[in-house]
């Protein structure tokens, strides 16, 4: 029979599976050798009391053969020219994930992925860490696999009523994931093992008969009537489907552009800006563990989550990465944008999280004032301008190439430009500045209050020993796609489909995945 087993162990205890088997067989009252195997179906860290325990539950196998190694299987079809033909536009999780959906559905997906193959990509990313030279079609957000490639990879997401979140996490596995991100409370690939799965992702749709073309950038829709004909690339090549998915991102702003000038309905969408912090990471295991030197071997590197309301605002804590680097995340020269990442193993001597504010359309409208940009309050575009106007500013105070402005925490707060900044994780190189020459007052005043209530709630985190970087800016898409909420069309042309971050139906990996196999499921019933 099977058993589902809760345990509450120490985390060595947890690491090893001959006491694992042996508690299960206490907790099942039966003897060890009837214990053949155990399936993990959830483990967290409880870290509130003095002592750390890792919460398991399995399913045991009791008296049973060990069945725990089946792998769920997915029946992708094959596909011929003469199959119904849906045009995905960007590689990103939503793009791929509707291919997917599409293959099993019996659809041929054509990915158009405006930037390189993973490999390719990987060249342009060192070229931007190294020399901080941007090239705005592959970078950390546009080439295969979009933004989702070179993430972090956390795949822990709220939006549990959008779709099957099991699923989602099923397919990852599938296509070479660790099995623990299916198990595990917050899971977590990394961003050495991410470009692998795209890759198998990729090699699944070619050999289903799908196609995924690179350096395909869409830069025209043809429309007659309520209906688009055709998609026009930059290197002047024609593609014609039966609908077409625009999974384009949140940092395609040539496509929101491109989408107003022809007069298709968008809507500015409030989002979140801040900074990235990043404290060493031996302080915040210290906070969070309790413990006085390192961390117990058998932990992770800890996490932590903030919130706080300053002035009727919203301030959070967003991608925390423990172990991780800061990594410049602009798409386009003159423009700074940091995100953070972390590789499988989170070895990184540094946690960063980004702490962003909440952005309304007063606050977007009254700052472009200030710096004298025009505005008008119903322009859909006005959060996409005030992202730029504070990238372009956050790009100055660095100095260049990529050089990220930056400060020290209390410094920051006591408004004093740092004499020396901490050693950092941050490859192009950070800048000391004073980040009110670079951050909107509003976002400015609502940090410096959250940094020193952060520090009440987790001690020792408001430190000089901490860094702020700036700007976290691309937390979410400052525009959304409308589309009707049954049939997810544009309500002006009913063979587009908007969907994933970028359209401003998902905030991560996960969501975004979620949304493109909704999409495609949709069309499948449809077209
Ligand atoms: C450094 C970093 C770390 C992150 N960490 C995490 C994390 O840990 N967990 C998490 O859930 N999320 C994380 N994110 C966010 C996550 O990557 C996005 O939420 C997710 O990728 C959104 O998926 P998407 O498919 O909607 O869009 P994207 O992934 O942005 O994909 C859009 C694709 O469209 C392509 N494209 C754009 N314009 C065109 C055009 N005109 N023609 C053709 N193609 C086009 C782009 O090149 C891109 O490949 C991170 C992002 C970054 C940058």
């Amino acid at each position: 029979m099977q058993q589902k087993i809760i345990l509450k162990l120490s985390p060595a205890d947890a690491a090893d599976e001959a006491i694992i088997i042996s508690n299960i067989a206490k907790a099942a009252a039966v003897k060890i050798t009837s214990v053949s195997g155990y399936l993990i179906v959830k483990k967290s860290i409880d870290a509130r009391g003095k002592n750390v325990y890792i919460n398991l539950t399995v399913n045991a196998f009791i008296n049973e053969p060990d069945s725990s190694n089946i792998k769920k299987t997915f029946s992708f079809k094959n596909v011929n020219p003469d199959s119904k033909k849906v045009i995905v536009i960007g590689s990103g999780p939503a793009g791929i994930f509707a291919a997917l959906q599409l293959l099993e559905k019996g659809i041929k997906p054509i990915i158009l992925e405006r930037g390189k193959d993973v490999r390719a990509r990987r060249r342009d990313i060192a070229k931007l860490n190294k020399e901080g030279i941007v090239n705005p079609e592959s970078n950390y957000c546009f080439g295969e696999g979009g933004a989702g490639t070179y993430s972090d990879g956390k795949l822990y997401t709220r939006s549990n009523k959008r779709g099957d979140i099991d699923r989602i996490l099923d397919l990852f596995v599938n296509f070479g994931a660790p099995q623990n991100i299916a198990y595990d409370a917050h899971p977590h690939i990394g961003t050495n093992k991410l470009p692998q799965i795209i890759i198998a992702m990729h090699e699944k749709i070619k050999s289903c008969g799908g196609e995924v073309l690179f350096e395909k950038k869409v830069i025209d829709f043809k429309i007659t009537g309520s209906k688009i004909d055709a998609v026009t690339t930059a290197n002047g090549e024609i593609f014609c489907a039966d609908a077409y998915i625009l999974a384009t991102g949140h940092s395609a702003r040539d496509i929101f552009k491109l989408l107003h000038f022809k007069n298709i309905l968008i809507e500015a969408k409030p989002f979140a800006m801040g900074v990235r912090i990043e404290h060493p990471q031996h302080l915040i295991d210290s906070v969070q563990y309790h413990c006085a030197t390192e961390r117990d071997i058998n932990l992770p590197p800890a996490a932590y989550s903030l919130v706080q309301q300053v002035n009727g605002k919203g301030v959070f804590s967003f991608c925390m990465c423990p172990g991780g680097i800061i990594a410049p995340a602009a798409t386009d020269e003159g423009q700074l944008v940091v995100n953070g990442w972390s590789p499988s193993k989170r070895n990184n001597a540094f946690a960063n999280s980004g702490i962003v504010v909440q952005v309304e359309k007063e606050d977007a409208v009254a700052s472009l004032k200030t710096a004298g940009i025009e505005t008008k309050e119903d322009d859909p575009l006005i959060f996409m301008k005030f992202q730029q106007m504070v990238e372009e500013k956050a790009y100055k105070e660095g100095g260049g190439n990529f050089k990220a402005p930056a400060q020290r925490m209390q410094d920051f707060v006591t408004r004093k430009l740092s004499e020396t900044l901490p050693v950092n994780s941050y490859l192009p190189g950070l800048t000391s500045s004073k980040l009110q020459n670079v951050l909107p007052g509003f976002i400015y005043s609502a940090l410096a209050e959250a940094f020193q209530q952060f520090g009440k709630k987790l001690k020792g985190y408001y430190t000089n020993e901490a860094v702020v970087v700036a700007v976290e800016s691309r937390t979410s898409s400052p525009v959304r796609i409308p589309r009707n909420a049954e049939t997810l069309q544009h309500p002006q042309l009913s063979n587009l489909y908007p969907c994933g971050e970028g359209a401003g139906y998902a905030g991560g990996i996960v969501s975004a995945a979620m949304d493109g196999e909704r999409v495609a499921k949709l069309i499948a019933v449809t077209i």
